[in-house]
């Protein structure tokens, strides 16, 4: 191993000596003799010459991703055996079976392989860089993960146009690194559901809703449901299955809406009892009728997509939330989602609840949802927790 080293300075060693995985501009005392690009690997130490690990150079605030706390040499090895551990996790979590092949399989700093995000769809895994590091790094990783024995990954597609940092110039294109088309259905516990890698949102499918879809089918029984914000319809099946006896489903994307009413065919046939709606949220909301729905979904996209948004986007949720509850029926449940990674859980949650006081409403907490298990939160990163959401019930 013999990379360039980055030396700190006096003092900012402790955040990497407490696994923190981000050498952040500031604490960085002396570069290298040598000239390092964006991407290369490099080896962080102390002000006294303490190895700290190596990790992935990059320009910007966040200036080193640390990959191992060890001085380890970054090659086939090392993605090989990161690779192989998360796929360990995702099977001890029972995602792989028969009737459920769509999984995160790595999940950046939470899988210890910060700017690396891989969802797999049946015989596919979507590939996503955040860093130019894991983008010069995507054929290796292609290459272990059909390696990897028992996940049955076949094709590896790389999609990574609209998540590295634009300044970077590395004009990433997406393409099938390995493999090709494959049929693109995934089965999430049981329900069939059509994933569009190529032309989707993210990689295609938002798997981190799974467990909170089960907890609605739970409570969908003999209700009539909203799926607000729908995308490819993932909370309408599971409403569907758990026998509501109505499901309109709305979102602004008229793909979206198309994608939806196929998923309901490929589960449920043309008779099924639901319609979906390419609108404005806020002006399906305002023209609803009171007490049309007595289960509510709100999943918006991510109203706050850096710090500086925080205000509008707390305004935004607060708008969202009581524009729903002041039509609901008494007796009404609501799963309100935020997965503004800059927004905390008790920013959402005093969100919600002005919109509750603000149209008047009585308001138990019944769940406390998050992202679910293949989306595990580096305990010593607790930016990586993102998605959160309440169950409500309204009186
Ligand atoms: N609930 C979905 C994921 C939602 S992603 C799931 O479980 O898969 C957010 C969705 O909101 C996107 O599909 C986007 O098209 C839609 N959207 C964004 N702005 C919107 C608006 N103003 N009104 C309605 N839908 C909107």
């Amino acid at each position: 191993m013999n990379y360039p080293v980055i030396t700190l300075r006096r003092g900012k060693e402790e955040s990497l000596k407490r696994f923190h995985p981000w050498v952040f501009s500031g604490a960085i005392g002396k570069m290298p003799e040598e000239p390092v690009e964006e991407g290369d690997v490099v080896e962080v130490k102390s002000s006294e010459g303490e190895s700290l690990g190596v990790g992935h150079y990059q320009i910007g605030s966040i200036a080193v991703r640390m990959l191992t706390n060890s001085p380890l040499q970054i090659g086939d090895e090392f993605y090989g055996s990161r690779l192989a551990d998360a796929f360990r996790l995702r099977q001890a979590l029972g995602l792989i079976r028969e009737d459920n092949n769509a999984y995160r399989l790595v999940h950046g700093e939470g899988d210890f392989l910060p700017g690396l995000i891989v969802d797999v769809y049946g015989h596919t895994a979507v590939l996503q860089a955040h860093s130019p590091g894991m983008h010069y790094a995507r054929n290796i990783i292609a290459r272990k993960l059909v390696e990897l024995p028992g996940a049955g990954i076949e094709n590896v597609y790389y999609k990574s146009e609209t998540t590295l940092p634009y300044k970077a110039a590395l004009d990433p294109q997406n393409e099938y690194i390995i493999g090709s088309y494959d049929t693109n259905i995934a089965v999430e516990n049981g329900l069939k559901l059509h994933v569009d890698w190529l032309k989707g949102q993210k990689t295609g499918f938002f798997v981190d809703q799974r467990d909170n879809r089960l907890l609605l089918q739970k409570f969908a029984g003999g209700r009539k449901v909203l799926n607000m914000f729908c995308y490819t319809g993932g909370f309408s099946v599971y409403a569907l299955r758990g026998g509501a006896t109505l499901v309109h489903s709305v979102d602004s994307s008229a793909k979206a809406v198309a994608l939806t009413r196929e998923n309901v065919a490929v589960n449920f046939g043309e008779d099924a009892p639901h319609e979906a709606f390419a609108v404005d949220a806020f002006k399906y909301l305002a023209e609803m009728p009171d007490g049309a729905y007595d289960l509510v979904v709100l999943d918006p996209p991510a109203f706050a997509k850096h710090r500086g948004a925080i205000r509008n986007a707390l305004r935004g949720y607060q708008k969202l939330n009581a524009r729903a509850m002041e039509k609901m029926p008494k007796g009404s449940v609501l799963f309100t989602f935020s997965c503004s990674q800059a927004v905390s859980k008790e920013q959402f949650r005093l969100a919600v609840f002005s919109a509750a006081a603000q149209v008047g409403r009585r308001v138990r907490i019944l769940h406390q949802l998050t992202q679910p298990a293949d989306h595990p939160v580096n305990i010593y990163h607790p930016e990586g927790e993102y998605l959160k959401g309440l169950i409500l019930y309204i009186e």
